[in-house]
């Protein structure tokens, strides 16, 4: 049997007709860019992440209340071109550039720390906890007169304990980022993820839990004001046809992805369920001394974008997989702080020993909506006769 890390087609093809019939809609419009279908998905996106603050029995969301509008559980939603230009431009609307510094886990995506230093700021990586999320206990020893913001990844689609981050950033008056491109749906206390922070930052490209067909992203915020500035500066700054209050940039999000997105955000719940039944089943299964699975912590939701195992012998488990066919990713093999891009950041080898621990440990195993038992079976068995 073949399986691939992961696979995108399965997922389209579960609601295919949907999916064409909402594409040939935008394309029969003679209207592409900035229209109805942004509007409304801007609007069902806000609303997906409301749902359980007011339908759900929370009665006031927890959230950093740096920015404003913390206290009406109200959330907006501003669509932009991708994951990177929603951290880059969220990062700027909360005025964050040279000479400020934003405290991030060590072992993220390179995006995360790019929309850091689009900005001008400097990045200040903390080391990720055993559960690959950012070590809250390291976050305070990182704060400076220079720190601006902490911003948490909620990596693989995993949940940390965001309300104590919340109390760190109140007690220091520093903004919250949230990273939430892996975490669709995620959530901490019943509450979703994105809505803890002052902005709440989305990737939609294809491999993500919510996937468009094309680049895509999004930032959320309870602060109104923070959102229409977004949505000017995604325009060339542009708040009025050809009247410009700010150098912008161009970071639309198009009709054509945000009419799929809104078939993609029906089906959410569904996809989400499915993927923590592969990961409950995962965990289960999975028994080998070489080999740590990932841990869903109390309180947590996770959505598991990922689901990353660690194994000491991990270059030999991958070619030991191969050998059976079975697809296998790195999330990540080089962390930021060593990459080529940042050497001016001035970091060196051994600086973040579990950084650099996990990224020759991890490994992302087959996970994906539309995979069969059958499959995951198949996974499972050689995991389990894998030897060191
Ligand atoms: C994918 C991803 C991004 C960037 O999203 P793009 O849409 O590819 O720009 C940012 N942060 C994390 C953690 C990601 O996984």
């Amino acid at each position: 049997m073949k399986i691939l890390a992961n696979r995108m087609d399965l997922g389209f093809k579960m609601h295919q007709q949907e999916y064409e019939d909402a594409a040939l809609h935008v394309l029969r419009s003679g209207w592409y860019i900035l229209g109805k279908e942004l509007e409304s998905f801007e609007q069902e996106f806000a609303s997906f992440h409301e749902k359980e603050i007011i339908d759900g029995d929370i009665d006031t969301c927890n959230c950093t209340g740096i920015t404003g509008g913390a206290d009406s559980n109200k959330l907006y939603c501003a669509g932009v071109a991708s994951g990177l230009d929603a951290l880059w431009i969220g990062i700027k609307m909360l005025g964050i550039g040279a000479g400020d510094e934003v405290i991030v886990q060590g072992n993220t995506y390179i995006a995360s720390v790019m929309g850091i230093t689009m900005n001008g700021a400097t990045p200040i990586f903390v080391e990720p906890d055993e559960n690959s999320q950012i070590d809250i206990d390291a976050i305070e020893k990182a704060i400076t007169d220079k720190t601006k913001a902490v911003m948490v990844v909620h990596l693989y689609g995993q949940v940390t304990d965001i309300d104590r981050i919340v109390d760190i950033c109140k007690k220091h008056n520093l903004y919250l980022i949230e990273d939430c491109a892996q975490a669709h749906g995620a959530k901490w206390n019943g509450q979703k993820v994105g809505t803890f922070g002052d902005v709440g930052c989305f990737s939609f490209y294809p491999t993500k839990n919510m996937g468009a067909f094309g680049d895509a992203g999004a930032i959320i915020a309870h602060d109104p004001k923070i959102i229409e500035d977004a949505k000017t500066y995604r325009n060339y700054g542009s708040h009025k046809h050809y009247y410009n209050k700010l150098v912008g940039a161009n970071s639309r999000l198009d009709e054509m992805q945000a009419a799929l997105l809104k078939v993609r955000l029906k089906y959410m719940d569904e996809i989400t369920q499915e993927r923590r039944k592969l990961a409950t089943t995962y965990t289960e299964k999975i028994q080998n001394p070489e080999i740590i699975t990932p841990v869903e912590i109390d309180n947590s939701y996770a959505v598991w974008h990922q689901y990353v195992i660690r194994c000491k012998h991990r270059d030999k488990l991958i070619d030991y997989l191969n050998e059976k066919e079975i697809g296998s990713i790195i999330h990540y093999p080089v962390p930021p702080h060593l990459q080529e891009a940042y050497k001016y950041l001035g970091h060196k080898e051994g600086d973040f020993p579990i950084t650099e621990e996990y990224a020759n440990e991890v490994l992302s195993i087959p996970m994906y909506n539309g995979m069969s038992d059958e499959e995951q079976m198949y996974v499972i068995d050689a995991l389990n006769a894998f030897k060191a």
